[in-house]
């Protein structure tokens, strides 16, 4: 049995931004059988609904920028993911949700400080450091 660390929203948790989910049956069929371990990032540092982020490089490093505020809101989600992984340290496999700033694994859109489009293939925050753990990672979409 493998060990699966999941975006929540996949699961079915109503901890989008707008407080939907994006529940996947098929992908939760795929993986019946493993141990799903579910997480979520922005709800837990910013509750659920909350303003939208963009993933913005900027100084060299690429930060999570809240569309309402502007403000950097990087740190409680990399904190998250610390947290998460320190819990968990024997994850098999990583599933983020396509496209999310926090959880897409190579599917987030990074954009420059002017908001032009850097790229739309980029890691989230959370994704990026369980690469950064060799964590075999996929977006949901493509596994
Ligand atoms: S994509 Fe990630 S941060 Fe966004 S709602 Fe799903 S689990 Fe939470």
């Amino acid at each position: 049995m493998k060990k699966v660390a999941i975006s929540a929203c996949l699961m079915g948790q109503k901890c989008r931004y707008d407080a939907s989910d994006n529940l996947d049956t098929k992908l939760l069929s795929r993986l019946e059988g493993e141990a799903l371990i579910p997480f979520c990032p922005e709800e837990y540092a910013f509750g659920s609904p909350r303003p939208t982020m963009d993933l913005v490089q900027c100084e060299g490093a690429i930060k999570a920028i809240s569309n309402l505020t502007a403000a950097d809101l990087s740190l409680p989600i990399l904190e998250y993911a610390k947290n998460f992984f320190e819990t968990h340290p024997d994850i098999d496999l990583f599933i983020g949700k396509d496209r999310s700033p926090s959880c897409g694994v190579c599917s987030a859109r990074v954009y420059d400080e002017e908001k032009s489009l850097l790229t739309s293939q980029g890691a989230g925050l959370m994704a990026a450091y369980a690469k950064s753990l060799g964590i075999e990672s996929w977006d949901a979409e493509a596994y």
